[in-house]
């Protein structure tokens, strides 16, 4: 059985304190779940989450240095992360790959930093646009997994979540059908059994990401092979978050 998992990303949002207020009243009103909460915050935030949030909800970064240590003026290691408890951190995200120029190669590194030191990786992957529109998705999706997997070595299938987020899906109240998230969910997790095993890809979690919102994440999280959901948008708003998490049971 995959455990379910709802990882909010705030991307660049609320100062730490802002979101220590935030995380205290998560935990007053946070039910008792089957699913699994987790909060992808800015790299300033983490000490809070680490103080406040510990084994009830699962935290961690949305990017991480390739390099190990060093200088590198304004990185931050897999080191790092895991010295602040994280059990989770996303790479390969579309906005670090289309603003800073993010290749699947760097991101399969950072994959590998995280794993190093016991961090999963939420790997993420989506086709833009264009290529949706010329019925280009699934190939250019499992292509993309495949790169920003290559050389990365996988202890466990629970080491690994796979986040398929369309590009355009993301931050545009646009979403896909969950018809179309469960068909490349499931090309997915072919192609996941192809390379490491049937067995160790029917315990990947895969989760959707693409403006879900309380409203649409129903349908969405029936889908047999969506896992859950890595939300941006809707994860900044506690109600919202809750009912999402809701949403999972
Ligand atoms: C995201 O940032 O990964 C995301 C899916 O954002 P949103 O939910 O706002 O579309």
């Amino acid at each position: 059985m995959r455990r379910r998992l709802v990882a909010g990303n705030w991307k660049m949002h609320k100062t730490p304190s802002e979101a220590l207020v935030w995380f205290q009243a998560l935990l007053e009103k946070l039910p008792p779940t089957g699913a699994e909460p987790a909060l992808l915050v800015p790299f300033t935030h983490l000490p809070y989450a680490a103080q406040t949030l510990k084994q009830r909800v699962a935290y961690g970064a949305q990017d991480v240095s390739a390099h190990t240590e060093g200088a590198y003026t304004g990185e931050v290691s897999a080191r790092m992360l895991a010295d602040l408890g994280c059990r989770y951190t996303i790479v390969g995200h579309s906005e670090r790959r289309s603003y800073h120029g993010e290749t699947d190669a760097l991101v399969a590194e950072k994959a590998q930093r995280l794993l190093e030191v016991g961090i999963v990786p939420i790997l993420c992957v989506g086709e833009p646009l264009a290529v949706r529109q010329v019925g280009g998705h699934l190939e250019y999706t499992l292509g993309q997994l495949e790169r920003s997997l290559a050389g990365v070595s996988l202890p466990s299938p629970a080491h690994l979540v796979v986040a398929y987020e369309p590009v355009w899906a993301i931050g545009t109240g646009q979403t896909a059908t969950p018809e179309d998230a469960e068909a490349m969910h499931r090309a997915i997790r072919g192609w996941l059994g192809e390379r490491y095993g049937e067995a160790f890809a029917e315990e990947v979690r895969i989760l959707y990401g693409g403006s879900i919102k309380p409203e649409n994440a129903g349908a969405l999280f029936r889908a047999p092979n969506v896992d859950g959901g890595l939300v941006g948008g809707a994860s900044l708003m506690l109600e919202d978050y809750l009912r999402l998490l809701s949403a999972l049971e």
